[in-house]
């Protein structure tokens, strides 16, 4: 599946094959630019879909460069197969016409990428459509925090996800994102001030709204918040399982 970006006809995505159970939709791979191209997250290593990126990359004048946002398997394993130089820059760092911006949380590594006319390249830091996930091995809910309030501050008018639609008003997806954490936190910082110490049923109660089957993936979410609360000094010690 290929498409033009809303308003942004010189960038182009084309959807990998859903890499497994935990990803809705297929890594969006885009190619932003000509003579020569960018491609942003290969996506994984499927050889239908590098074939469809090298192809469009040919009609783009070749490919100077291969971007990532993070280090995760269904952004970055195709990546080697393309040919090209690839690279995983840091915040701050200017290449293809892209800035870097430094948005850890979802991963250590992770960052989006800006044009100079209001695009960003969001990786998992900002979904089309559902929640994104902070995963317990190396990803962060306060870092992610700070990397969502850091992307608000940008002038930013369409967002390109990792996965999932264009988001054509990312001022709203941004506070919505913000909002729906705070509401959480909230929700999790009433039941501990009341005493609640076991946290099944901290869960039970924040996640209430959670269909049963979605508890054990809400549960990962809820660690990330105790995590955060920890970091903060906020968390009592006497947790029980
Ligand atoms: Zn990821």
């Amino acid at each position: 599946m290929t498409g033009k970006a809303p308003g942004h006809p010189e960038i182009a995505r084309i959807v990998a094959p859903n890499p497994g159970p935990m990803t809705l939709e297929g890594t969006n791979t885009y190619l932003y630019g000509s003579q020569p191209c960018v491609v942003i997250d290969p996506g994984p290593d499927d050889a239908g879909h590098l074939d469809a990126v090298r192809a469009a990359s040919e009609e783009r004048g070749g490919l100077g460069l291969v971007l990532l946002t993070h280090s995760h398997g269904d952004h970055a394993d195709g990546a080697e197969r393309l040919g090209a130089e690839v690279v995983l820059p840091a915040g701050g760092d200017e290449h293809g016409g892209l800035r870097a911006l430094a948005t850890p949380g979802h991963a250590a590594d992770h960052v989006c990428f800006l044009t100079g006319d209001g695009v960003c390249f969001s990786g998992d830091l900002v979904l089309g459509e559902g929640s994104t996930f902070v995963p317990p091995d190396g990803g962060s809910l306060a870092a992610y925090m700070d990397s969502l309030r850091l992307l608000q501050a940008e002038p930013i008018e369409l967002i390109c996800p990792g996965h999932g639609p264009w988001v054509t008003d990312p001022a709203a997806k941004l506070a919505e994102y913000v909002e729906h954490r705070e509401m959480r936190e909230r929700r999790l910082l009433a039941a501990l001030e009341r005493g609640e110490r076991s946290k099944p049923a901290l869960l039970a109660e924040a996640w209430s709204d959670v269909p049963e089957q979605l508890r054990p993936a809400a549960a990962l979410v809820m660690d990330a918040h105790l995590a955060k609360l920890e970091s903060e000094g906020r968390a009592p010690a006497d947790l029980r399982d």
